[in-house]
């Protein structure tokens, strides 16, 4: 569910009627619904109680520090993957206390970034990297809490792009090895073992491979301890699934994936954390765009847009499905019309959608591309040199530019001409 709706004929977020926005601030542009945030990341805390539980939103998702600072604002954590991650989550106020670091190559940088500025856990994908952490702490005089991410061997059934749990993706350790893994933990100096980490995959449509990791994992924690270790918590990583064509997709639900975190790891009395992205910020937000032609080829029509592969790269890059529908509400059995929606980039990758059936739209009329919250912005370049475009967030009645558009000055005046030419 999200706060998306058609109110007198024309599409709103929230209070906010989407052609205000547009008038605003141009098209295309991003919109995010503070209500719809809520209510994702409330889903996932109800979901895990009554078991101790910290639901660290995965910044790469969706990284503007205005939604990070609406979800630590009730008590999210922050997963992260890089420094500059690190950093947004501490512009939008969070403690080190709630931020997890994952990725699988931090630099010592990094490293030392988090330590100085406070972490929760860094979730540590391989032996150099244990090492390294090791070598930091210590320089530091620190001690660095580490769960070590192992790779679980399961299918998440997901495109094989965003699949991270088979033996031959490159995260985390092999869990056979994970007792010579946490034996050499227990040894280095400036490491402290606090538990075990996971994470499958992304867009996951059922709840069987999560049951198959999990399994695997509460095994490994009853080893662990009777090897000496103290597993105090357990990193579930993210990964559940959105519905991304409305008509058909019915991905599971996050009680039913709380419960079977209940099922599998809720008596080992351990604190309980997982990493949801796409599920909190996916159907959030949306693209909306602005109809530049309607352009009649031979045997196919397109609706050529003022967005592009550079603001959403998911069409282009993993063959994903955005619904698209116009602002303006079309009447009741309007008739439709196939397209192919493509963005004005001098690629033919460049397409949004191919043979799809929408109403009737014309030059200048607005639509937009649903369930583009998540890995929208975020992937966004200016390939074409095309502005970054604006992020806007909607608060009930009133909206507010997260992000702006840069002017091209901005974008030009970031090269520099050597002193030779
Ligand atoms: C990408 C990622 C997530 C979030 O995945 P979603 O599918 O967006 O929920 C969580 N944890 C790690 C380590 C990741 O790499």
């Amino acid at each position: 569910m999200d706060h998306f709706l058609y109110k007198n004929g024309t599409l709103h977020a929230e209070e906010v009627a989407i052609p205000e926005i547009a008038t605003a601030v141009g098209t295309p542009f991003y919109v995010y619904s503070t209500a719809t945030l809520t209510r994702h990341y409330r889903l996932f805390t109800e979901a895990l109680t009554p078991l101790p539980h910290l639901v660290c939103f995965a910044i790469k998702s969706l990284s503007n520090v205005a939604v990070l600072k609406t979800l630590g604002n009730l008590g999210a954590g922050m997963d992260v993957v890089s420094g500059g991650e690190y950093l947004r989550a501490k512009a939008a106020g969070v403690p080190g206390s709630r931020i997890v670091f994952s990725g699988v190559g931090k630099t010592r940088e990094e490293m030392r970034m988090a330590l100085t500025g406070g972490i929760r856990q860094f979730n540590v994908e391989s032996e150099p990297e244990m090492r390294a952490l090791s070598e930091v702490a210590s320089s530091l005089g620190v001690s660095a809490p580490i769960a070590v991410r192992v790779n679980p061997d399961v299918d998440a059934k997901t495109h094989e792009k965003i699949a991270t749990g088979k033996k031959e993706n490159k995260f985390g350790i092999p869990i056979a090895r994970a007792s010579e893994v946490y034996a050499e933990a227990a040894r280095l100096p400036g490491l402290q073992v606090v538990g075990i980490d996971v994470h499958i995959g992304s867009q996951l449509t059922e709840l069987e491979p999560f049951e198959q990791a999990y399994l695997k994992v509460a095994d490994l924690t009853h080893r662990l301890r009777s090897e000496g270790h103290t597993i105090t918590r357990l990193d579930l990583g993210g990964g559940l699934g959105i519905p991304y064509q409305r008509s058909n997709d019915a991905p599971p639900l996050p009680t039913d994936y709380g419960a079977l975190i209940k099922r599998t790891v809720g008596d080992l009395g351990c604190e309980v954390e997982i990493e949801p992205g796409r599920l909190i910020s996916g159907n959030a937000g949306l693209l909306i765009a602005g109809v530049i032609y309607v352009k009649n080829g031979e045997g196919r029509d397109f609706l050529i847009l003022d967005a592009a592969m550079n603001d959403l790269v998911r069409p282009s890059m993993y063959g994903a499905h955005h619904d698209i529908v116009p602002v303006a509400e079309p009447p009741v059995a309007s008739p439709t019309q196939e397209f192919d929606v493509v963005g004005p980039v001098c690629e033919t990758g460049d397409t949004f959608a191919k043979g799809r059936d929408l109403p009737l739209v014309g030059e200048g009329d607005l639509v937009a591309f649903r369930s583009a919250g998540a890995y929208g912005a975020v992937m966004a370049s200016e390939y074409n040199t095309r502005p970054l475009i604006p992020e806007v967030l909607v608060n009930g009645d009133h909206f507010a530019v997260i992000r702006a558009r840069p002017s091209f000055d901005e974008i030009l005046n970031r090269d520099s001409i050597p002193s030779w030419l």
